[in-house]
């Protein structure tokens, strides 16, 4: 069995590091702010006191963390993973960074025999919690095939995409379509409100039907009850969307709706709200439309 390293103890990286010791690895854990790690010692896991000593323990190392520069830090930096990992250890980065940023830290790891996956993943906090995250992963197949172990602890439908950077790659185009969504799903809830017909019918009625979505049944709910927390905070959601556009621009390629909801998300960072949720694009559709769509109870 994979000894696994993880570093990041984020929103999701806590819970997945929580399913890989339920699932029997052994496991030792690493995070910046080191009074993160503490749950998960008393849940069994050791904690390290740098990156590379957590290499120098594990066969398997994972990261997720915020963007490239936080993923070359652990990995690269002076005390990061590389100067722990030995060869043939494999490093699997879950953060959601470039695809251009991962094929150049898989290249360097190569050079100390060091395998790299990118192995971005979909579902949001709750799946990291249930252990029903989608993974796509880029990198050696075979490599992949080894790892097949942890994806499996941590998510339900676990896709090989192809060399490395596919991973991210794939990930870029569930943030297209995530983007678009949610900015539908915020005009639809606004048009019912503005309309006058009761919102949890109409939302019932529509989940069933086919604008049924992962963002429909997760966020409208939150957007009607006005909780606003964070599973996926915006400034996150805009480090996607702007990879996402310079990619684009690479590809010469026009991103309509892409766009638009970046320059929205936008509006509510210029409003400091950069750390509520995504489904916080609603606040702007509302100050936009100049209605509010609220659950009764929910208005205040
Ligand atoms: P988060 O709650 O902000 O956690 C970020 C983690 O990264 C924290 O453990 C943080 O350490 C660590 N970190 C950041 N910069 C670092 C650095 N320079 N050196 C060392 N550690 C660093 O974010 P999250 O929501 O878990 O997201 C993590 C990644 O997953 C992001 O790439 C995000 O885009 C992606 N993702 C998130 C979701 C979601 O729904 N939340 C879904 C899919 C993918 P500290 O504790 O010290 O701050």
């Amino acid at each position: 069995m994979e000894r696994v390293g993880f570093i990041g103890l984020g929103i999701m990286g806590r819970p997945m590091a929580i399913n890989l010791l339920r699932a029997g690895f052994p496991l030792t854990v690493w995070n910046r702010t080191p009074t993160k790690t503490q749950a998960l010692v008393s849940e069994g896991a050791s904690a390290a006191s740098s990156p590379r000593e957590l290499a120098e323990r594990s066969t398997v190392i994972i990261t997720i963390v915020t963007d490239a520069p936080d993923v070359e830090e652990v990995v690269l930096g002076p005390q990061g993973v590389v100067h722990g990992a030995k060869s043939g250890s494999v490093v699997i980065d879950m953060s959601t960074i470039s695809p251009r940023a991962t094929r150049e830290i898989a290249a360097r790891l190569a050079q100390h025999g060091v395998h790299m996956l990118d192995a971005p993943v979909t579902g949001g906090e709750v799946g990291a919690q249930q252990g029903t995250l989608s993974i796509m992963v880029g990198g050696e197949r075979a490599v992949f095939e080894r790892c097949l172990p942890v994806f499996q602890a941590l998510g339900k439908r676990i896709t090989y995409i192809g060399g490395s950077g596919a991973g991210q790659t794939a990930k870029l185009v569930n943030q297209i379509i995530v983007a678009g969504t949610l900015l539908a799903v915020c005009e639809g809830l606004l048009f019912a409100a503005r309309s006058g017909v009761d919102l949890q019918a109409t939302l019932d009625a529509v989940s069933g039907g086919a604008a049924q979505s992962w963002q429909l049944e997760n966020q409208a709910p939150r957007i009607l009850r006005g909780d606003f927390a964070p599973g996926f905070m915006v400034k996150l959601m805009q480090k996607d969307l702007r990879i996402v556009l310079d990619v684009g621009r690479e590809l010469a390629l026009s991103l309509l709706a892409t766009g638009q909801v970046h320059q929205l998300f936008r509006a509510l960072e210029a409003q400091g709200l950069g750390q509520e949720g995504t489904q916080a694009l609603m606040k702007v559709v509302e100050a936009l439309g100049g209605a509010r769509a609220r659950l009764p109870g929910h208005e205040g």
